[in-house]
């Protein structure tokens, strides 16, 4: 096979692109990922929480975590700080340069050619191989099957007409920073846990996060896009200068960075065409609810790997074929993602009354459900079914208190 054609093309060199670089090569498919950046993750702008649910697919070794988390502390509008803490590490804290490392080493290992600094601009399907062409380089890669594991604005998505650009309405918008403390200042501080806040001042539609990692926090506010664009900057400065405890947790400390970036919060079934399937955030592959996408990109990366491969293998690289994949990932996480979306819509759009919403928030079942949920030890489905009863218990005090 000639140095520019592969069995399969891998656009975006992101945990989902790897994993399914990986498990391609060790199948002994041909698989090359191009990757636009010179060190994968580097540059991505992420919270580095990853929950046990992702750690434990075996892929994350334990020592790539700057920090163990044990637990949460979740403030809401006017009631004190809860914390809820769990006897397990339930997930944790990593940079996404040293993950990135970590996966590209491990796919190119196992064979995976990764073409770091090369940036795909076109994907055209002629004579059922596609052409991917990279910006600045006259040369084209070939390949019978092409992977979109490109992030939230995928290229991918957009030139093989799997779908166009996500719509506002369906994504988030974040602005993180990463502040730098001591160490043991930040163990003094925070411990092994994170801290999440919600409210109309701390903003709107979304919430605030502190991720303690070894000699740095990552502070960051997300919302959604349609609803707050231009005010999320001023929602960060806000809690980092002027909220009581914002100001005592980040005391002392050093910004280094404010990046800003999209997230997609959406549920979308489809993410296969012939010839080409998506994974991670490039398919929607986050939650809505908290727009934590990494253990669902790995998932996502594996379970592509392993249909992709023996795609190849069958010499079947049609939508009907691939969507076995479809088919695994919905049951693996699909559930999560639609319920995700209507919890979304339910708290952040205003469904729930003030009234009913605040009621919740005080109650310290809840606010355990919510965390497990966070954390990623109780999938959403069953959070939801624990929580009705809290829901319709705060409806009817609701309507007492206003007859
Ligand atoms: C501020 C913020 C905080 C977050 N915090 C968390 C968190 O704490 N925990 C969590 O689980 N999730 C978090 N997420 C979500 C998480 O970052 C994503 O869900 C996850 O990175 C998706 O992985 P991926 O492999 O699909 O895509 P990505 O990680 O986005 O990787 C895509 C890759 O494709 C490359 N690429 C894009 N276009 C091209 C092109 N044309 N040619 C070549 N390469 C290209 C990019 O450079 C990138 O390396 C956060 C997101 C944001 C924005």
């Amino acid at each position: 096979m000639a140095d520019s054609a592969f069995d399969v093309l891998i656009v975006g060199a992101g945990p989902a692109g790897l994993l399914a670089a990986e498990s391609l090569a060790v199948q002994g498919v041909s698989v090359a990922v191009i990757e636009k950046d010179r060190v994968p993750g580097k540059d991505k702008p992420c919270g580095g929480f990853l929950t046990h649910m992702g750690a434990l697919q075996g892929k994350i070794p334990q020592n790539l975590a700057e920090r163990q988390t044990f637990g949460i502390s979740i403030s809401m509008p006017g009631l004190p700080i809860h914390h809820v803490d769990y006897p397990n590490p339930v997930g944790i804290q990593i940079t996404r340069e040293a993950l990135g490392r970590h996966l590209c080493q491990r796919a190119s290992a196992a064979g995976a050619k990764i073409l770091l600094q090369h940036q795909a601009i076109g994907c055209k399907r002629s004579d059922i191989k596609w052409r991917v062409t990279l910006k600045g380089n006259s040369k084209e890669l070939h390949a019978s099957l092409l992977i979109g594991a490109d992030g939230v604005n995928s290229l991918v998505a957009r030139e093989t007409g799997l779908r166009t650009r996500f719509l506002s309405d369906q994504l988030g918008v974040t602005i993180q920073a990463q502040v730098t403390l001591p160490e043991d200042e930040i163990t003094k501080r925070f411990g092994s846990r994170m801290e999440l806040y919600y409210g109309r001042e701390i903003c709107p539609y979304g919430y605030l996060w502190i991720f303690p990692k070894r000699e740095r926090v990552y502070v960051g506010v997300g919302s959604l896009l349609s609803v707050v664009t231009d005010r999320l900057q001023r929602y960060l400065t806000n809690f980092i200068e002027a909220h009581p405890r914002g100001k005592e947790q980040l005391a002392g400390g050093n910004i280094q960075l404010m990046e800003r970036a999209l997230v997609p919060l959406t549920y979308e079934r489809q993410s296969v065409a012939d010839g080409v399937l998506l994974v991670g955030d490039a398919a929607g592959h986050c939650s809505a609810i908290t727009g934590e996408g990494i253990h669902y990109a790995i998932f996502a990366g594996i379970i592509a790997g392993a249909v992709a491969g023996n795609a190849i293998r069958k010499g079947d690289v049609s939508a009907r074929f691939l969507r076995r994949y479809e088919t695994q990932w919905n049951k693996a996480f699909g559930s999560d993602l639609k319920w995700g979306l209507r919890l979304r819509n339910f708290f952040f759009q205003g469904m729930a009354s003030q009234n009913v919403s605040s009621g919740m928030a005080s109650n310290q079942r809840f606010l355990q459900l919510a965390a497990d949920l966070i954390v990623g030890i109780r999938p959403y489905r069953s959070t939801i079914i624990r929580a009705i009863p809290h829901y319709l218990w705060q409806r009817v005090k609701s309507s007492f208190s206003r007859s």
